[in-house]
């Protein structure tokens, strides 16, 4: 359920991909809120300026997340989005230990909005194989003997 409190800091988030715009940025903006609501980090969308796929806001305030918060903080504290973390993203908001994440567009809503937004290939995987030896590191990391 989302409160007159979280649409606050989405509203906020919204603010931060205004303003990405205004930097020359791609419009998606993200914040953390800690368990008392006070902000802990902001982070705009720099894909372009850093000339890195991997500087969606959501990635690095999980990235800066699981460096700077202690687990029962990062449990307790909250990304709000202005749009819905996309899969590279999701999986590092799991990883962090962030507890809940708030966003205003859906994925689908975006897509509406950007059709490019949705346009990803899949890429094929092939696999698995080579069992024998690529369980060697894996044993030596987590079995040595
Ligand atoms: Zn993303």
């Amino acid at each position: 359920m989302i409160t007159s409190g979280d649409e606050t800091l989405l509203r906020r988030a919204i603010s931060i991909a205004a303003h990405a715009v205004t930097l020359g940025d791609a419009p998606y903006g993200s914040l953390l809120a800690g368990p008392d609501g006070a902000i802990l980090a902001e982070a705009h969308n720099t894909v372009r300026r850093d000339n890195d796929i991997t500087a969606h806001p959501e990635l690095k305030l999980a990235r800066w997340a699981a460096r700077e918060l202690d687990l029962d903080t990062a449990a307790r504290t909250t990304m709000y989005t202005s749009c819905q973390p996309c899969g590279m993203c999701g999986g590092g908001i799991v990883r962090s230990g962030l507890g809940r994440v708030v966003y205003a567009l859906a994925t689908e809503q975006l897509v509406e909005l950007n059709p490019q937004s949705g346009d990803w290939p899949t890429v094929p995987q092939d696999g698995p194989a080579l069992f024998d030896e690529a369980r060697a590191p894996i044993d030596a990391y987590y079995r040595p003997s």
